[in-house]
């Protein structure tokens, strides 16, 4: 059977509404206070399989010469290709089914192999080479444009053209759950008569899914739209932090640089373009047409239902916004085709951010720049407490799933706990 079945089952305890069901089988990297070596796994209920113990074991075969999976990042599984991602996929699905003895009747094993959740450390999941951040919400694209330069030129000419993106900092890619300090930079507020280095006063989240790239290619090719869709490994959550006094300052003409350099935190867990499969989805209608190399056919967006929520600290989770990556005007596929247009190339572990997700309402902006409207209008927290930008203290968490007929498959979720600047 196809690891995409709604109708499997795992002898692992899996409840209704958990996101890591037997058609899911996300990617992870993990540690335990018994075995430091950070080790690939995938996630099934409220556990994790260590790949490298089953592997060792016998129970999946090896696939190359050196272990995929025992390694502190999934760059090596990835590098091992489009069709190993496929086989290895099927074995691991395999020995988790509940009519599977090999793994469910081996008490030693299974007791070493499959560790509870909350009770493994997660590390970054890929070594990232590098990350590119995209613009691609028309949603997004308009508010932000209203706001920085009025309502007449809230999208560039360019933007319908392409998918306008900026080359971010590959080396300030954080797991979930790490803290995020508020970053100092230049600010130069409308009552300044000079610009002043300080804190961020304007610190915002962006709510973003990121695509992993899990292919080279050389200095000089490109790829056409098949290709890049080919090329994607899985997805992630992120949460493209940005500082929006800083940015406001310093994006002109190039673009955002430290506004967005001090931290971008991506979910621990990859979920697998083949899980993400069944919800693939049409994108909006657009218009002017692409030009041909931007030309797709077919379903390239994705169904993938989005949720942020705001904790103020030792206060109560508030969810501040719903939305869904399916409204995306470009899609990853498109994204990563423009990239390497030029003959860019693209490397194993490269991040693509998608851009902030905003919907059509205001409840579902992906950023506080638009759910507050630029600060003007508080959001008002279940404590009673008004935000604008983020406090020191705050945590802000992301999730996010697809619904399947009688299963979910989950994104886990993206964290992080704002800390004072020095
Ligand atoms: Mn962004």
């Amino acid at each position: 059977m196809h690891p995409n079945d709604p109708s499997l089952r795992s002898f692992v305890d899996v409840a209704k509404d958990s996101g890591f069901p037997i058609q899911n089988l996300p990617y992870g990297v993990f540690s335990t206070t018994s075995d430091s070596r950070p080790r690939v796994g995938v996630a099934i209920g409220d556990y994790v399989l260590d790949l490298a113990a089953v592997e060792e074991a016998g129970i999946i075969p090896r696939m190359s010469a050196q272990s995929v999976f025992r390694q502190p990042s999934l760059n090596a599984l990835m590098a091992s290709g489009g069709y190993s991602w496929s086989i290895a996929r099927k074995h691991i699905s395999a020995i988790l089914r509940h009519d599977n003895a090999k793994l469910r009747d081996a008490s030693a094993l299974r007791n070493r192999a499959l560790i509870q959740l909350d009770k493994v450390t997660m590390h970054l999941p890929v070594t990232v080479a590098g990350y590119t951040d995209f613009y691609s919400s028309r949603e997004h694209a308009t508010n932000v444009g209203t706001m920085f330069r009025g309502p007449e030129n809230a999208l560039n000419e360019n933007w319908l053209w392409m998918p306008i993106g900026y080359n971010g900092r590959a080396s300030t890619i954080i797991v979930s759950g790490s803290p995020v300090k508020r970053p100092k930079g230049q600010i130069k507020g409308p009552d300044f008569p000079k610009p002043m280095f300080m804190p961020s006063r304007r610190l915002d989240i962006e709510l973003e899914m990121a695509a992993i790239v899990g292919a080279n290619t050389p200095v000089g090719s490109s790829l056409t739209i098949d290709q890049a869709q080919y090329s994607i490994f899985g997805f992630s959550l992120l949460n493209d932090w940005s500082a929006r006094d800083i940015q406001q300052w310093e994006y002109v003409p190039l673009g955002p640089f430290q506004g967005k350099a001090f931290a971008t935190s991506i979910g621990a867990w990859v979920v697998t373009t083949e899980a993400l499969e069944p919800f693939r989805v049409a994108g909006p209608k657009q218009e002017p047409a692409p030009l041909d190399y931007l030309t797709q056919t077919g379903a390239h967006n994705y169904d993938i239902q989005l949720e942020v929520e705001l904790t103020p600290k030792g206060g109560k989770p508030t969810s501040i916004s719903h939305s869904n990556f399916k409204h995306m005007y470009w899609s990853t596929a498109q994204q990563i085709a423009h990239h390497s247009s030029s003959g860019c190339a693209m490397r194993i572990g490269d991040v693509i951010g998608s851009g902030t997700i905003s919907g059509s309402d205001k409840g579902s902006y992906g950023s506080l720049l638009e759910l507050t409207w630029g600060g003007k209008e508080p959001i008002t927290l279940a404590d009673g407490a008004k935000r604008t930008f983020l406090e020191d203290g705050d945590t802000v968490s992301m999730r996010g799933f697809c619904q399947g007929e009688g299963y979910r498959i989950g994104l886990g979720e993206v964290t992080g706990e704002i800390v004072a600047a020095d």
